[in-house]
């Protein structure tokens, strides 16, 4: 992973409607650092230089001119929680947003659920943008999956890497579109426990296979 690479990763969220403007961060952990997406800097104006090295505390390093992103706190309480996770990317895109801003979980209501790591996807309690509480409760509420919803304020989506993170945030975007219009058109049937686990193996053994082309 390059700076470059992260700038990419901004871009693309800006270009795919996942976020507008300075709202979205990206992060990615290469060699024991980890790079970040500066404070208040659109993507478009973004260079490769401008990208932040922090240490496992979110204190800045290196040379950027900027401060890192004010949501600094997450990304660097995910990579300690997580060493399987390689980035990290936190959208405003509109229909998680509107799931979060109930303050509910969403619930495994469709099979493509279980990219997630078992079908759910938790929602963080409120705490203000940029809080220690606010990173606190994302680490919680992402627990083992690849994602989860920051009440009454977005998504954070996770990967072994900037591709794998982009990816979720695209999928649950999509998922968190369907619950809302599955809402819509009634109540939602849950898959059961059983489902669940029954999908669980289907998709590890379709990660595997992909591992091993
Ligand atoms: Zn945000």
């Amino acid at each position: 992973v390059t700076h470059d690479d992260i700038v990419a990763a901004a871009r693309t969220l800006v270009r795919e409607r996942l976020t507008v403007g300075t709202s979205g961060n990206v992060s990615a952990r290469h060699a024991g650092r980890i790079w970040i997406t500066p404070s208040g800097v659109d993507p478009a104006a973004m260079a490769a230089t401008d990208i932040v090295e922090v240490d496992a505390a979110g204190s800045r390093l290196g040379e950027s001119p900027h401060a890192p992103s004010s949501e600094v706190g997450f990304h660097v309480g995910i990579y300690g929680a997580r060493a399987d996770i390689g980035a990290v990317v936190h959208t405003h895109s509109p229909w998680a947003t509107a799931v979060s801003c109930t303050r509910q979980a969403m619930p495994p209501f469709h099979y493509m659920m279980v990219g997630t790591g078992d079908g759910t996807l938790e929602c963080a309690p409120y705490h203000p943008p940029g809080s220690p509480g606010l990173a606190h409760g994302v680490v919680t509420a992402l627990g083992g999956r690849a994602a989860c919803l920051l009440a009454n304020h977005g998504v954070v989506a996770t990967g072994r890497d900037l591709d794998a993170a982009l990816r979720m945030a695209r999928e649950v975007e999509m998922l968190a579109q369907q619950y809302c219009l599955t809402r819509l058109a009634g109540e939602p049937k849950l898959l059961d426990s059983g489902q669940v686990a029954e999908l669980i193996e289907i998709f590890q053994a379709y990660g595997q296979q992909q591992e091993d082309e």
